[in-house]
């Protein structure tokens, strides 16, 4: 009925990964953002969900066709500390089957307490649930794996946090939502074949290629640190700041999942930190990919039981992995360095020239979006080469090295326009954005969302959306936003 056709494959998991829960009604329903281009993609009615049966179905006062509501339990490393967790907020409705055949889940996020809930009231504010939208709408559109949200409905009701905030419930769509914390959950109740079933359901769901391969739990964790790698990449690339890197926040498929106090990089500094939960910088930009592989550390650890009988024999060969992840994460971000730079070719001083590059940029407090957006307008980087001798050293360099690749500067620029946006989501202007947005006018909303969705358009992006805030946002902090 109107398009949904929703399957429960995790449900089958043994109990120990799931509780079912029902979404807790809410006062009065209301859409405020629906993803028509996502619901078009799930093959989802559109007029049909603008409706206020829409609406009561995105605050959870209604359910899906075949909609078998749960909770998913999981563990999680939170700030380098092991905690029992599990969806607090957050309900699964099912796992829909789009018209392409995917199959993703469709969860409802804010929907009310569960059995996980501790002390938490099991709801999200309005603010939040935009900034997730807005930004897993920006990551999407940029390229990066992602999950999305499918709309955001405000429930009529306060949260209460520091002050009562409107309440809302985001519909979120992603591959999945198991996690690092996932598998943790299951080794730290010593339940063999419930680590098994959640491992054989990953490689079934996530990894089909591994079915048949000889070691297929050592070549399941490699798979799921080559996705790691290439993710992180991504986000260095484009400096985006997840701001909770915990495990149980790190997707086993390998796409940007939970978004609290996220936030796109302005001035480039490896050190920022935008989250007011993470006072020792943990979680600051230059310390992702590092993050990324003591998460999968945890994950290895998890695994272990699986991948060899012999503990000493498993623990070398999922070291082994480990070590490369490095390696893996550098080569990805190589790749996409060379292509910001317009590099169509490899040279070993490649590497160099982009390190010298980010080296002026620290030390001049550079823009890290407009710095790359130069080498996307031919003229572009002469003209600063021309105001700026340091800059104009690192100029000269990278004009001798084009000069040794086929290609000329019309393609030059073209790659590099391919490879960084024009557009992110500053968070200066989803500020703005969200304060209109509570106030009743989503002008500024529609107007931001509207830009993020072809970031890489550079000529018609919208200019003021491009600029960074005035004096730089040393002093922006996200908060988790609960
Ligand atoms: P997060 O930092 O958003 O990934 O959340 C960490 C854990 O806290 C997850 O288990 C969430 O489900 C839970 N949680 C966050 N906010 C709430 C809330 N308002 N009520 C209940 N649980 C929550
Ligand atoms: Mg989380």
């Amino acid at each position: 009925m109107n398009g949904w056709r929703l399957e429960h494959s995790y449900a089958t998991l043994p109990a120990l990964f799931h509780a079912r829960v029902m979404p807790t009604h809410v006062a009065r329903p209301e859409l405020v953002v629906l993803n028509r281009p996502l619901a078009r993609h799930l093959g989802l009615d559109v007029e049909a969900l603008a409706s206020p049966e829409g609406a009561a179905m995105f605050a959870g006062n209604a359910l899906p066709p075949g909609a078998q509501p749960l909770a998913q339990a999981y563990a999680g490393h939170q700030f380098g500390h092991f905690t029992a967790l599990g969806d607090g907020r957050a309900i699964l409705l099912g796992e829909q089957i789009t018209p392409g055949g995917e199959r993703v889940d469709v969860q409802l996020k804010g929907a009310g307490p569960t059995p996980y809930s501790r002390r938490g009231d099991g709801r999200a504010a309005t603010g939040p649930m935009l900034r997730e939208l807005i930004v897993g709408e920006a990551m999407h559109a940029l390229g990066i794996p992602t999950s999305r949200a499918l709309a955001v409905a405000a429930t009529g009701e306060p949260v209460y946090r520091e002050r009562p905030l409107p309440g809302a419930v985001l519909t979120r769509i992603a591959a999945s939502h198991l996690r690092v914390g996932t598998f943790e959950w299951a080794a730290a109740h010593r339940d063999a074949d419930a680590l098994r079933a959640l491992a054989d359901y990953t490689v079934q769901r996530h990894y089909p290629d591994l079915a048949g391969a000889a070691q297929p739990y050592l070549a399941l964790f490699e798979a799921i640190a080559e996705r790691q790698a290439a993710l992180v990449a991504r986000w260095q690339l484009v400096g985006f700041i997840h701001g909770v890197m915990n495990t149980d926040n790190m997707s086993i498929a390998g796409e940007t999942i939970d978004y609290g106090p996220c936030a796109f990089m302005d001035v480039y500094d490896p050190d920022t930190v935008f989250s007011s939960i993470d006072a020792d910088g943990r979680y600051a930009y230059g310390n992702q990919p590092a993050i990324a592989q003591w998460n999968l550390a945890r994950l290895g650890e998890a695994l272990l039981p699986l991948i060899d009988t012999d503990r000493a024999r498993g623990v070398e060969a999922a070291t082994a992995v480990l070590a490369r992840f490095a390696d893996r994460i550098g080569a990805h971000w190589m790749a996409g360095m060379r292509a910001k730079l317009g590099l169509f070719t490899e040279e070993a001083g490649d590497e160099r020239l982009a390190r010298d590059l980010l080296t002026w940029m620290h030390d001049t407090r550079a823009d890290y979006t407009n710095t790359f957006r130069m080498f996307a307008s031919l003229g572009g980087p002469a003209a600063r080469a021309g105001i700026d001798p340091v800059f104009g050293l690192w100029h000269r360099a990278w004009q001798a090295r084009l000069a040794r690749q086929p290609q000329d500067g019309v393609e030059v620029a073209a790659l590099a326009q391919r490879s960084s946006p024009a557009v992110i989501p500053r968070n200066h202007r989803v500020e703005e954005a969200l304060a209109a947005a509570e106030q009743g006018d989503l002008a500024p909303l529609t107007r931001l969302l509207a830009a993020l969705a072809a970031p890489y358009d550079h000529k018609r992006s919208d200019d003021a959306l491009a600029e960074p805030p005035v004096g730089g946002d040393g002093t922006y902090r996200t908060f988790c936003g609960t």
